[in-house]
């Protein structure tokens, strides 16, 4: 195994990567590929300009769209609100008669074959759904970039990147390349659409990791940032760690197209924090920079969950969201394993990496065990319902109120909470024989490796009935697989993780035993002295709730003492024993004075600690639990 580190070299073609140039080459002789053109006029102005050319067009009108989705997002983002200026031809230039069945759609009749359609689309986002045109670069996520055409699905499509007056800008993508630096292809719609691009003068580096199965991919990482090439160095070196346990935890990588594998990292002041998985690539953006301690170590663990997802959602696949659909949300019950077992993985290989200290472990397992024990929502919903839920809330944008507070709790936690549960019962079934990875791997081995028939699907996908039947093989017990996914999974109840820390030498406890409570993750604002204003949804049947308390009042007193800050409520809260009545006066919004009765509760969020920081002895056997599951897995 080794690595190298190069800087800023042009991106390296492999004699795989040229071998498959020559497949898509030979495929597309039956049927043209669709050819698009992207150009940048004005880029400081924030739009393109794309080209899209369909030839052999079939007889009858051709069906153009804008996609209302895009790969990883389940709630419809509605990408044809910035294309603008659409003028269809034919092979001569005269212009087609259209028509607009819906917004997302133009169809174009009286062709001779060749349909050119040509448009501008704005885009002033920079994260992994939408678009971002400006001077630094052109950030594009295809679905929210390029028109396609209905029954073109099986078409290689070309891409050629226009070079903006003036620049020197390189293309960073999962397309195919050619021997034009800023021409790509894709042997499909659905590789083109899962490749986004990062064309600018960005900063590269690059490194080689083997696999036990002979695979040896390259890794790029693509990035577009104002730090520094130290910053960039420890960046790459950083993703490669986060790589070699990631694959640690499989055996072997996914059988990469063009044996490339790139990272689109942006963070820049303007950008949204954001990652999203791709089969042989990744966006990670956000506001933060490298050089901020405070920040690395969040952008290091999206890259962790992003990378994870190449096996865990990229190939290891739920039937429901494939082929995706880029017309309709996309809706799967299994989300908590495809995005929260990742979220879970984020966590641990991040430690297992070096690069989280073990008490920011700790402290993140906590954290999702206390959202998911204490949140309402789990009475209402489990965990396979919360995924169904995922296009109301992926980034969906509304403008009413929500009660989620109460009522959702987000599959990526829930699944999280899950997958910790599920791994450390594993292990203490099996005496650490069989754990989470011993899981991960079985569904690799059915579900992910067997691969595609076609570039950019997936081939053997997986139904809940599937995971549950892979749990029975590898726990080699079918009624514990069966009462796992009925309580946890399709059931209301939560794993009780306190007996499986304990193996690992770990204590949860309370972590303020016998200090009042006032509502959950309440938060109040203090404006002018005049009381305490509740800003967010009240938890159902929390102490403020059976009150009578709701989002928007103003909380004045408590047993007579005025709440007029932060400080003032704590110092009421430290006074009162859980199961104190105390009287509370509150205004509603609407302007009636209540004076009602509020009965504190024992705070009940957890902690966990190491059995050695309580007094303690950690044993030899525990000492071992702890490292196999929180050390590094390389061999
Ligand atoms: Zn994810």
């Amino acid at each position: 195994m080794s690595a190298s580190y190069t800087t800023d070299m042009p991106f390296r073609r492999t004699v795989l990567a040229a071998a498959f140039v020559l497949a898509v080459t030979t495929v597309a002789a039956a049927q043209a590929p669709v050819s698009y053109r992207l150009s940048f006029p004005e880029p400081q102005h924030r739009w393109m300009q794309v080209e899209a050319t369909f030839s052999d067009v079939p007889a009858g009108p051709l069906r153009l769209r804008m996609s209302r989705t895009s790969p990883g997002r389940y709630a419809l983002h509605e990408f044809a609100k910035n294309v603008f200026d659409v003028r269809v031809t034919n092979s001569h230039g005269v212009a087609l008669r259209v028509s607009r069945p819906d917004l997302h759609q133009w169809d174009v009749a009286g062709h001779d074959g060749t349909v050119v359609a040509t448009y501008r689309v704005f885009g002033d986002r920079v994260d992994g759904t939408y678009l971002s045109v400006d001077d630094t670069h052109a950030h594009m996520n295809m679905p929210a970039t390029l028109m396609w055409a209905r029954g073109f699905e099986a078409r290689s499509a070309r891409v050629r990147f226009e070079q903006p007056a003036g620049r020197t800008w390189r293309v960073a993508t999962q397309l195919y390349p050619t021997e034009d630096p800023l021409t790509f292809t894709a042997p499909n719609f659905h590789y083109l659409m899962d490749s986004p691009a990062e064309f600018s003068a960005h900063t590269l580096r690059t490194f080689t990791v083997a696999d036990a199965g002979g695979g040896a991919p390259q890794f790029r990482v693509a990035l577009h940032h104002d730090g520094s090439d130290a910053d960039a160095d420890a960046f790459a070196r950083d993703a490669e760690k986060i790589v070699r346990e990631s694959m640690a935890v499989f055996g072997e990588f996914p059988q990469f197209e063009n044996n490339t594998y790139t990272f689109l990292s942006d963070y820049l002041p303007w950008a949204s924090g954001d990652g999203m998985e791709h089969r042989n690539s990744t966006i990670l953006s956000g506001p933060g920079a490298l050089r901020n301690p405070g920040q690395r170590g969040g952008l290091l663990g999206t890259v962790a969950h992003e990378f994870f997802h190449a096996w865990n959602m990229e190939r290891i696949r739920a039937r429901d969201i494939e082929p995706f659909n880029f017309e309709e949300a996309d809706v799967s019950g299994e989300l908590w394993l495809g995005e929260g077992f990742t979220s879970y993985y984020d966590a641990l290989l991040m430690r297992r990496a070096g690069l989280t200290p073990l008490e920011g472990t700790l402290g993140s397992f906590a954290g999702t065990i206390n959202a998911v024990q204490l949140s309402p929502g789990r009475r209402l919903r489990t965990a396979e319902d919360m995924s169904r839920l995922a296009p109301f809330v992926d980034a969906a944008a509304a403008i009413d109120r929500t009660n989620w507070e109460n009522t959702f709790i987000s599959y990526y936690t829930y699944g999280a909470a899950i997958g910790l549960g599920l791994d450390l019962s594993l292990r203490e079934r099996s005496n650490g024989r069989t754990t989470l990875d011993t899981y991960m791997r079985a569904l690799w081995a059915k579900y992910g490796r067997p691969g595609q028939k076609v570039p950019g699907m997936v081939a053997t996908t997986y139904t809940m009935d599937d995971l549950r039947n892979v749990l029975a093989e590898v726990s080699g017990d079918k009624q514990f697989a069966q009462t796992f996914f009925s309580r946890y999974i399709q059931g209301h109840d939560i794993v009780d993780y306190g007996p499986l820390f304990a193996r690992a030498g770990l204590v949860l406890r309370t972590r303020n035993e016998g200090r009042a409570y006032f509502a959950g993750a309440q938060q109040l604002t203090f404006q002018g002295g005049g009381g305490g204003r509740v800003g967010s949804a009240v938890a159902f049947d929390s102490p403020l709730y059976r009150a009578g308390v709701n989002r928007d009042d103003l909380i004045v007193s408590i047993d007579g003492v005025n709440v007029t800050s932060q400080q003032a409520l704590d110092q009421l809260l430290a006074k009162h024993k859980p199961g104190v009545q105390a009287t509370i006066r509150f205004v509603r919004r609407s302007g009636e004075t209540i004076n009602s009765s509020i009965t504190f509760e024992e705070d009940p969020r957890l902690e966990i600690v190491l059995v050695e920081q309580t007094g303690g002895t950690l044993t030899p056997q525990q000492q071992e639990f702890r490292d196999a599951w929180l050390g590094s897995r390389q061999k």
